[in-house]
């Protein structure tokens, strides 16, 4: 196994970062910059949902320190807000937190590498999609790199790094020095569909919301099973619920296509979910009902 060692935090000094995509995501990567003292550009296409990111942002950042999850002190990063790429330029590293679609950020990182310096390492936080697929549409692939962030990220320590066939050195060394400012564990895996997390828990998560399709369980009991008897953390389905559902329907069509394994093709029960809008806790209501709908 090779890994990414984080040390103490050297602070947010040296790094200036740029997120891709205000949704899930890139609200959770935002929020663990800003705690770590790194100033971040937020971009997203949709104004609206920067207005909802930074009052999320700050939510996130006082519920991550009631549970001492970050620095409980310490200045807190600044944060800037565009809905245009050429607000990235001076950035030392952008992650990349668009909707899961290939097309789609094949154009978000061919756009962006336009805009910043050579040399700076442009990072993929895609579930699902190859990196050496995306390195395809970027001028210089050996800036590109995958970084999977769990969500939250402010929680989850270790972050899933994949290094693509033509990822390089230099920004290896960057991702390093990032990860080890955000206070992250990387663990490095070769390019694959899905990897490793997404290409083991998502045909899983499919597989246990085919077992309340099929009417042997509730989506309560599923999960009740799972975290009492197996030791899963959230359940499956709640785990579903916090990823997005239309997320998750979008990576197991990116791992389907790639891998041709049925048990990836997304099950009639979460496409009717995704359909009908209920994408989770995000929209308010998935396999289980929120009062707080989360961006
Ligand atoms: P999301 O749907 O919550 O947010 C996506 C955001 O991208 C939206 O705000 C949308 O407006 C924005 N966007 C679309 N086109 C854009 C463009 N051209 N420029 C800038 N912004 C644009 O999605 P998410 O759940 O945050 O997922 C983002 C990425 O992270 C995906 O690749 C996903 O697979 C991956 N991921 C998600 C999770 C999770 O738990 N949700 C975990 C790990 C990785």
């Amino acid at each position: 196994m090779t890994t990414v060692e984080n040390s103490a935090h050297d602070g947010g000094a040296a790094h200036r970062l740029a997120v891709l995509g205000a949704g899930v995501m890139g609200v959770g990567i935002t929020t663990l910059a800003l705690a770590r003292g790194i100033p971040v550009i937020l971009v997203d296409v949709d104004g609206a949902k920067l207005d909802e990111a930074r009052a999320r942002i700050s939510q996130e950042l006082r519920m991550a320190r009631l549970m001492g999850v970050l620095p409980p002190d310490g200045a807190v990063g600044e944060l800037v807000t565009a809905t245009a790429l050429d607000a990235v330029a001076g950035a030392t590293a952008v992650i990349e937190a668009v909707t899961e679609a290939r097309d789609l950020k094949a154009e978000v990182l061919a756009g962006v590498s336009a805009v910043v310096r050579p040399g700076t390492p442009l990072v993929s936080n895609t579930s699902s999609i190859p990196i050496d697929e995306l390195a395809g549409f970027v001028p210089r692939p050996a800036e590109l790199i995958g970084t999977h962030f769990m969500n939250p990220p402010y929680l989850i320590r270790t972050v899933e790094v994949i290094r693509g066939a033509r990822t390089g050195e230099a920004t290896m060394a960057g991702v390093r020095s990032l990860l080890d400012a955000l206070g992250r564990k990387g663990v490095v895996v070769r390019d694959a569909p899905g990897f490793v997390t997404s290409r083991l828990l998502h045909p899983m998560i499919n597989d246990a919301a085919k077992v309340v399709q099929a009417g042997t369980a509730t989506a309560e009991a599923v999960d009740a099973l799972m975290q009492d008897c197996l030791g899963h953390a959230t359940g499956p389905l709640r785990t579903a619920d916090l990823i997005g559902l239309d997320n998750l329907v979008d990576s197991l069509w990116v791992l389907h296509e790639r891998t041709g394994d049925e048990g990836a093709r997304p099950c009639d029960l979460l496409l009717e979910m995704v359909r009908a809008g209920d994408h989770g806790r995000k929209s308010g209501r998935g396999f289980y009902e929120y009062e707080e709908v989360r961006p």
